[in-house]
C-alpha cells in the first residue's frame, strides 16, 4: 500500500514517526502551516516556521525516503491575534517556493470578523498564485462554520475543484460535495472520525474528490491511521485499487492542481521496486 497523507503536522512529531510512517508505506506528505501550541507574538515566529516548513522538514523526511510538501498561511486561530496579523504579510513570499502546493489551513476557527477578513484574503492570494486552498473548519458548530465557509469560498472567485474542506464528517460531507470542493477527513484515535467511520462514508459517497488524513496534531493523534483506513477499506470489501485512489492518486491529483507536486524520485524508485521480481515475489 502507497500512502500519501494529504494533512499532516510533522513539527508536532518525533524522527521515529517518520520511520513508522516510512515503514508502513508512507511515501509523501502535505504539512500544512497552523499553531504552535504555545501562542506567537511576533511575525517573526512565523517566519523562523515557515523557514522550517520548507527546509527542515522536508530535510528529516528525506531521511526516511518520504517526500514532504507544505501549504503556508496565517492559521484561523492567530488571525485572532493583533500581534500575529503582520504575518499575513509574510505569506505571499513563501507562495513563490517550489515546494508549497497550497494556501492553507484556511478558514474559520471562532468564525470572528478577523477571521472573515484574513480568511477572505488568503483566497484571494490563492487566486493570484493559481494555487489549492486548504480550508480549516471549525470543531465546534461544524454545521454552521461549514455553511458560510462554502459561501466565502463561493465570493472569493476560486474554482471549486481547487479547494478542500477538511475536518469533515457524516453530517457536513453533503454540503461540500454539492459544491464542488474536494472533502477531507482527518481521522483520529478516539474523537471526530475512526477508519470505521471514515468506510461507512466511502460506502455511501464513492471514493472521488475524497482525502483521508491523520492531521498528528497536538491531541492525541496517530500518523498511521491513514495506513489503518486502507486496511478497513480491504476488510470491508473494497479494492487495492480503490485504496489506491484514496490514499495515492487522489492526493496527488488534488495537489497537482498547484503545477508544483514533485514526486519523481519517489515514483522512480517504486518502479525500481516493482520491477525487482525478487520483491514482488516476497511481498
Ligand atoms: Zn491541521
Amino acid at each position: 500500500m502507497r500512502i500519501f497523507d494529504p494533512h499532516i503536522h510533522m513539527t508536532s512529531r518525533t524522527t521515529d514517526d517518520y520511520q513508522r510512517m516510512a515503514a508502513a508505506g508512507v511515501r509523501a506528505v502535505v504539512e500544512p502551516a497552523f499553531w504552535l501550541g504555545q501562542p506567537r507574538t511576533s511575525a517573526g515566529s512565523f517566519a523562523d516556521y515557515f523557514d522550517a516548513l520548507v527546509g527542515w522538514e522536508p530535510f528529516r523526511a528525506a531521511q526516511f525516503g518520504i517526500r514532504h510538501h507544505a501549504t503556508i498561511a496565517l492559521n484561523p486561530k492567530e488571525a485572532n491575534d493583533p500581534r500575529c496579523r503582520e504575518a499575513l504579510a509574510l505569506v505571499p513570499r513563501y507562495l513563490d517556493k517550489d515546494s508549497v502546493v497550497a494556501v492553507g489551513e484556511v478558514g474559520y476557527d471562532a468564525m470572528t470578523p478577523e477571521e472573515d477578513e484574513v480568511f477572505a484574503a488568503q483566497l484571494a492570494m490563492a487566486v493570484e498564485y493559481e494555487l489549492p486552498a486548504l480550508v480549516h473548519t471549525p470543531h465546534r458548530d461544524k454545521a454552521r462554520g461549514v455553511d458560510r465557509t462554502l459561501a466565502v469560498v463561493k465570493e472569493s472567485g476560486i474554482a471549486m475543484d481547487h479547494v478542500v474542506v477538511d475536518h469533515l464528517n457524516e453530517v457536513t460531507i453533503g454540503a461540500v460535495h454539492d459544491a464542488g470542493c474536494w472533502m477531507g477527513f482527518s481521522i483520529y484515535p478516539d474523537t471526530k472520525m475512526s477508519p470505521d467511520r471514515m468506510v461507512q462514508i466511502l460506502r455511501d459517497h464513492g471514493t472521488a474528490r475524497i482525502l483521508v488524513n491523520s492531521a498528528a496534531d497536538w491531541g492525541r493523534s496517530d500518523p498511521l491511521l491513514t495506513l489503518r483506513t486502507g486496511e478497513a477499506m480491504l476488510a470491508a470489501g473494497f479494492t487495492d485499487d480503490d485504496v489506491d485512489r484514496v490514499l495515492w492518486r487522489n492526493p496527488v491529483e488534488f495537489y497537482g492542481q498547484s503545477g508544483r507536486l514533485d514526486l519523481t524520485d519517489i515514483l522512480e524508485k517504486e518502479a525500481t521496486f516493482e520491477g525487482s521480481s525478487i520483491l514482488r515475489g516476497g511481498s
